[in-house]
């Protein structure tokens, strides 16, 4: 009998509100830098840290959009299906228990990892995978934060360790791409045009919807 293979799973949450080409190229970025197989992209129903600007739907439509062309990436709906709440650790517990036999990594960006303190369960999430934090431009981890301490803890140079276990955190320095969503709505908002940070699907969604006017 075939035993199936083991696969390496990223998973990458997020509010994309909207999704911008920042998160389309770290993700191209990382398959280039680190053996994955597949990167699950979770956009956000209701975050528990910051209020979104247009409905789950939109976003939703914008993240498969964006993220079409981009092989060996799945997009999850699954936090926005239930209209609460979107803790990571949920999200987390449920795809663990959905992929027994493959590993996981958390992917997120260095802004996100300085605040993992306040999210909820964060101590029981921090032991359940392993985590890749991507350093964005002008967001180093505070030395002060307990992002540090986590990190000066369980910190790893070997990024063949993040294929197994848990606790193990990798900081990846990517091609920094200077681009937020909060810099986006910004410009819209101001009348700015923001093609060049966008897919160019995204772009035409938001101006035939009139997000974020
Ligand atoms: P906002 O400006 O509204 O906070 P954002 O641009 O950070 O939005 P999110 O949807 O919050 O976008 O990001 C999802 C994940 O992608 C987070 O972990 C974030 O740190 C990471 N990320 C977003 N943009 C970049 C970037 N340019 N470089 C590295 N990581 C990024």
């Amino acid at each position: 009998m075939n035993k199936s293979k083991s696969k390496f799973i990223g998973i990458f949450g997020g509010t994309f509100d909207p999704v911008h080409k920042g998160h389309t190229e770290i993700i191209k970025n990382l398959f280039e830098l680190i053996p994955l197989d597949k990167v699950i992209v979770i956009p956000n129903g209701i975050p528990p840290h910051k209020p979104v600007s247009v409905s789950s739907e939109e976003r939703l439509r914008m993240v498969t959009s964006a993220f079409k062309d981009v092989d060996k990436v799945v997009i999850d709906n699954r936090e926005i299906r239930k209209k609460d709440t979107s803790y990571a650790i949920s999200t987390l517990k449920e795809l663990i228990e959905e992929n027994v036999d493959h590993s996981l990594v958390w992917i997120m960006g260095s802004d996100a990892f300085s605040e993992i303190d306040s999210w909820y369960q964060w101590q029981d999430f921090i032991k359940m995978v392993n985590i890749i934090v991507m350093v964005r431009p002008n967001h180093e981890i505070p030395f002060d934060s307990e992002a540090y301490k986590l990190l000066s803890k369980s910190h790893t140079i070997d990024k063949e360790s993040l294929n197994s276990g848990s606790e193990k955190i990798y900081l990846l320095r990517i091609r920094p791409i200077e681009i937020s969503s909060t810099n986006i709505r910004n410009k819209i908002n101001e009348g700015k045009d923001v093609s060049e940070f966008l897919l160019e699907e995204v772009n035409e969604l938001i101006t035939k919807r009139n997000l974020y006017q």
